[in-house]
């Protein structure tokens, strides 16, 4: 009796499964996209990378954006720069090679830190500049002035993001590299 009960277990399981890996429980828990990001070339700002990532991490759903392993490839790789901050326009996907100039100009004007990396992975994510803008629009970059602090996309840019990783991964369409401050 206690061999049929087993059986008759594992016959249930094996139906339930694959109701519980279902689209429905898929999208609330798997991410559509996952990219990457290094910084070993701006370990300087490594601090406000990591606070800018988690940011981006906290307010979407669509895309997860992991720090790449020591020595792999990343789709998008932050660089220290002595000009203003910038950054290839994305929405980057797996297997891309965009780049986020870490620029100092800014940092030396006294702009915050964390801003500027969310703002530049904002770009990353496919979002354009919004300027001039205020404090509470993360992609109104320096317009929202330099005591801005503010490091959190507005709904507006959250859902635009979303929207970038909806449906799963696709190439981009502009494969010219655009770069935009
Ligand atoms: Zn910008």
């Amino acid at each position: 009796m206690l061999r049929r009960s087993v059986q008759v277990f594992a016959a249930t399981m094996a139906l339930s499964v694959p109701l519980l890996a279902g689209p429905a429980a898929l999208a609330e828990e798997a991410p559509a996209v996952t990219i990457t990001y290094d910084d070993s070339q701006a370990t300087e700002y490594t601090e406000a990378i990591t606070a800018g990532i988690a940011v981006w991490n906290d307010h979407v759903d669509n895309v997860q954006i992991n720090k790449v392993e020591a020595g792999q490839r990343a789709d998008v790789s932050f660089v220290a720069d002595p000009g203003w901050p910038r950054a290839e326009l994305g929405p980057a996907m797996p297997g891309d090679d965009l780049t986020i100039w870490f620029g100092k100009q800014a940092v030396d004007d006294g702009y915050n830190l964390t801003r500027i990396a969310s703002h530049e992975f904002g770009h990353s994510l496919g979002l354009p500049d919004a300027k001039p803008g205020p404090c509470s629009s993360l992609m109104s970059g320096s317009t929202g002035g330099v005591d801005c602090d503010n490091a959190v996309p507005n709904a507006e840019e959250i859902a635009a993001v979303e929207e970038n990783y909806a449906g799963g991964f696709k190439p981009r369409q502009q494969r010219e590299v655009v770069v935009v401050g």
